[in-house]
């Protein structure tokens, strides 16, 4: 029993006291007397705490500080011994030091009670010592919960705020950094388009090109591993530079793969590059899991978002925008060429005797000529023209940055192509030729969507009415026919 190892101190107790005390204390107790430094020195060393027996008049003729250096050890409890009637005794045991007041003259029953009590309150503080200390090891582990909690919820709010999956990605590299030191965060997601897997890369910009490749191979591995199936195609986006890739390879980089999942359908990962990869405790990785999960649906729902958005602008015959995505389209291009004060031009093409190739080779061989069209102008044109099919047999172009002469020249190429383009169905081969017309505005002019494009249909009016298969301006009168 722990009360057996307590030291019984007395403190500086006079010899007569002392003797008096000492048989009365049950044989499992024994006293030692000593005076004042020496007693302070034993309280010193056990920390564990004790008893000390102190009688009134030792207490009366202490300093101040020296009764400060007594009450300064709280495990200790204190015992005041009235050996001498004063009516101080009371005071000093108002002042809360002394457990108990034991008066002259002592007996043994009087002790063992006192002893007693000592030993009460000493289990009662133990008690109460544990429960404070379960009390705070909750409190630190309800804290930490809290912690994780609110990190969670920056994740999802943060991946929830964007429908743009490059935008998700880089914000879940710097979310994540609150949890491990993220170095990179790099994405592959993977699905089947006409039967055959596919795969979106996600690359840091700033990563090195010497690695790129490097990079690609890991993740399409990582792809081909996941979803099980060989990827045939794969297309890579650059997300915002990541802060710690610097020059690596993946077999240099300590990395955390998380499959990324909905439902039951698996459809991506994240590969994290971190220093702490393999220091990773059980609640790092169980955390870090449930945020992949949040983030795992919010790619799943920006993916989803950017393929209904692609088909709804999107034409279903030819691939190429349609009239909706062009109107908005054109309006923008508009705002930005009054904003920088560049030019701008609009290509109108319409297929010359369309209908006629429908009546002779029947609606599939126009299909197919529309389709093929659609394929000459996203060929033939420039990364930054929009060519869209505006209904029927008629497609648009919008020409950023290019005067009416440089469409002119681009239709002449169009023009040419398409005319030059041999169709073949059922053994039969025919050609198709295009009327274009061109309209621009000059930098600086004020016109709006509608204008530009009814100026440009005037101008494909005038090539049809002058023989077709030309191109027309409507600021250049002369017109270039086909010989
Ligand atoms: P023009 O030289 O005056 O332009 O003569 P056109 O025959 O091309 O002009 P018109 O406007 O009379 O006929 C357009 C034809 O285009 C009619 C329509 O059958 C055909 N067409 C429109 N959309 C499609 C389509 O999606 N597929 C097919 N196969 N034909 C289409
Ligand atoms: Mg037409
Ligand atoms: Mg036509």
């Amino acid at each position: 029993m722990e009360p057996l190892f307590r030291p019984n101190l007395g403190l500086a107790l006079n010899p007569e006291l002392a003797s008096e005390l000492a048989p009365l204390l049950p044989e499992t107790h024994a006293l030692d007397n000593r005076p004042l430094d020496a007693a302070l020195d034993v309280m010193e060393s056990a920390t564990q705490g004790g008893l000390a027996f102190v009688a009134v008049s030792t207490w009366k003729s202490l300093d101040e500080a020296d009764r400060e250096r007594l009450r300064a050890h709280q495990s200790w409890q204190l015992l005041l011994v009235a050996d001498q009637f004063d009516p101080q005794a009371l005071e000093f045991m108002a002042s809360g030091v002394f457990l108990t007041l034991i008066t002259c003259p002592l007996d043994r029953a009087k002790i063992a009670r006192a002893l007693q009590q000592a030993e009460e309150v000493s289990s009662m503080y133990q008690d109460i010592f544990l429960m404070a200390r379960e009390i705070s090891l909750e409190r630190e582990l309800l804290a930490r919960k809290n912690e994780q909690l609110a990190f969670l919820n920056q994740v999802l709010t943060k991946a929830s705020q964007t429908l743009d999956p490059a935008v998700i990605l880089s914000n879940s590299a710097e979310d994540l950094g609150l949890l491990l030191d993220v170095r990179a965060v790099l994405g592959v997601f993977w699905g089947t388009t006409e039967g055959q897997t596919e795969a979106e890369i996600f690359l840091p910009e700033n990563l090195p090109q010497l690695h790129q490749e490097e990079w690609i191979n890991h993740l399409l591995s990582v792809a081909a591993r996941l979803g099980g199936d060989y990827v045939r195609g794969y297309q890579v986006t650059f997300v915002e530079p990541a802060k710690g890739i610097a020059g690596t390879a993946p077999e240099l980089e300590q990395i955390i793969t998380q499959p990324l999942s909905a439902g039951d359908n698996l459809f991506g990962a994240l590969v994290i590059c971190s220093n702490e990869a393999s220091a990773l405790g059980q609640d790092r990785l169980r955390i870090l899991t449930s945020a992949t999960n949040h983030l795992a649906l919010a790619m799943r729902n920006s993916l989803e978002f950017r393929k209904t958005k692609a088909r709804a602008d999107h034409d279903g015959l030819t691939r190429i925008s349609n009239r909706h995505h062009f109107d908005m389209r054109l309006r923008e291009e508009m705002k930005r060429h009054q904003r920088h004060q560049d030019e701008l031009s609009l290509m109108m093409i319409d297929l010359d005797y369309f209908k006629s190739v429908n009546d002779t080779y029947g609606h599939q061989a126009g299909d197919m000529v529309l389709r093929e069209v659609g394929r000459i102008l996203q060929k033939t044109l420039r990364e930054s023209d929009f060519p869209a099919r505006y209904g029927g047999e008629e497609f648009v172009v919008i020409l950023p940055q290019t005067r009416e002469e440089q469409a002119w020249i681009l239709a002449e190429r169009l023009r040419a192509v398409i005319g030059q383009t041999v169709f073949r169905i059922q053994r039969k081969r025919f050609r198709v030729t295009a009327s274009i017309g061109i309209a621009g505005v000059k930098p600086g002019a004020l016109a709006k969507p509608e204008s530009l494009i009814s100026k440009a249909d005037q101008a494909l009016y005038v090539a049809k009415a002058s023989g077709r298969n030309m191109v027309c301006c409507s600021a250049i009168e002369e017109a270039s026919v086909a010989h």
